[in-house]
């Protein structure tokens, strides 16, 4: 790690999902010489997926492992650094910015943070067990594999009510199990749901765990186990699949409070995938918390890199052309 304490670097990018590539992507065809900090999800939260079927150039669909993966080895084609460690803090206090991992401790004079969200789960034991095979986060990545069949959404928010009305465009029929009896979500978003028929509230109820065959080649959820939280009463609600629309957590705690995050957490941006700090950009799903969409993050990993190489000129730090 020895060469990468040496010097001060033009920009280091913090985070290996689609945002992290796609900047370095353009930072390395640039001459910038982009250094990649891949966190301990090498490939970000798509690694955890397997046909990602709306990322545009691959018409049969594409495995997410896979997908991510060429986007590392095009990143490294253009002379990507890439340091298989995380960011642990930050000190953006002085120029040039420092950032400490566990291998030591770096400068540089610009920062994309890449670090993405993670969604909330349950914690229930069915939930690893059918993860990705009738366990989801996402209705719009994974609701299309669910055409007339059978789904579970849980929460009460407008995320919630945002999966089950998409859902309810493709599946037979949606059960929204929430544990209180009126929904946090906005009355529009709320009523939406309220009033499509295809769609069943199960009030004052929480999910005790997810049911399933684990027999086959994969597994299949079947059904959830139900608690009513009023009565302590189990029943059993046959479904294909659970989304869970809990709320995501962003990434952003390493920062230690040194730049501007909203209420829950994410990196607030201006124009340009600019922080509250000159220098310190960010992309993707750590600011983002509407699209959340792979093609999304890498748009904003563009822009942030392309907003990277006007910075450093104005700040007339030399990149070689
Ligand atoms: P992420 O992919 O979340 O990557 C964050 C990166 O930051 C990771 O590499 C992590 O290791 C790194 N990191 C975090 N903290 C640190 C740190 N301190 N130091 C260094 N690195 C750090 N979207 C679609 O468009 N289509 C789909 O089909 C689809 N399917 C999905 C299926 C699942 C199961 C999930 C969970 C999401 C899915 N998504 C899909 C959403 C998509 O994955 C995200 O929108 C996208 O990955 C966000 O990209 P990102 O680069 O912002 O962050
Ligand atoms: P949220 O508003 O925090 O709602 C989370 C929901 O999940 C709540 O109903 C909560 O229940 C429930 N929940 C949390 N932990 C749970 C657990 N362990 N078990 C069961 N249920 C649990 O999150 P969100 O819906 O993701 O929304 C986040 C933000 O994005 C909000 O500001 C929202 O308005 C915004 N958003 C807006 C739109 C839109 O306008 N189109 C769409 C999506 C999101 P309780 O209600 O009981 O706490």
């Amino acid at each position: 790690m020895t060469e990468l304490q040496g010097k001060v670097h033009n920009v280091v990018v913090i985070g290996s999902g689609p945002a992290g590539w796609t900047a370095a992507i353009y930072l390395g065809r640039a001459n910038v010489d982009p250094i990649v900090f891949c966190g301990v999800q090498i490939g970000g939260q798509l690694t955890t997926t397997t046909e990602v079927e709306n990322f545009p150039g691959f018409p049969e669909g594409r495995d997410g492992p896979e997908l991510m993966a060429d986007m590392e080895t095009q990143a490294k084609r253009y002379g990507t650094h890439v340091v298989y460690d995380e960011i642990t803090s930050v000190d953006f206090s002085q120029r040039p910015f420092t950032l400490n991992y566990n291998g030591g401790a770096l400068k540089a004079h610009s920062i994309i943070i890449c670090t993405g969200a993670s969604p909330r789960l349950l914690g229930l034991p069915g939930e690893k067990i059918f993860w990705n095979r009738g366990v989801h986060t996402c209705a719009v990545c994974d609701g299309a594999f669910y055409r007339n069949k059978v789904v579970a959404v849980v929460g009460g928010g407008d995320s919630a009510m945002e999966e089950a009305s998409y859902l309810a465009k493709l599946a037979s029929k949606v059960f929204v199990i929430h544990r209180r009896g009126e929904f946090r979500a906005s009355r529009i978003m709320a009523e939406r749901v309220l009033n499509n028929p295809k769609i069943e509230i199960v009030w004052h109820s929480a999910v005790d765990d997810v049911l399933g065959d684990t027999t086959g080649k994969f597994p299949k959820v079947t059904a959830l186990r139900v608690k009513n939280l009023q009565n302590g009463e189990l029943k059993e609600i046959v479904t294909d699949a659970m989304f869970t629309a809990i709320g995501h957590l962003p990434n952003s705690k390493f920062l230690g409070g040194q730049i501007a995050v909203d209420d829950s957490g994410y990196i607030v941006v201006g124009e340009g995938q600019q922080t509250t700090v000159e220098g310190v950009f960010a992309a993707g799903d750590i600011h983002d918390h509407v699209y959340r969409q792979a093609i999304t993050a890498a748009g904003y990993g563009c822009k942030a890199a392309l907003e990277v190489e006007r910075y450093l000129v104005r700040e007339g730090i030399g990149v070689a052309v």
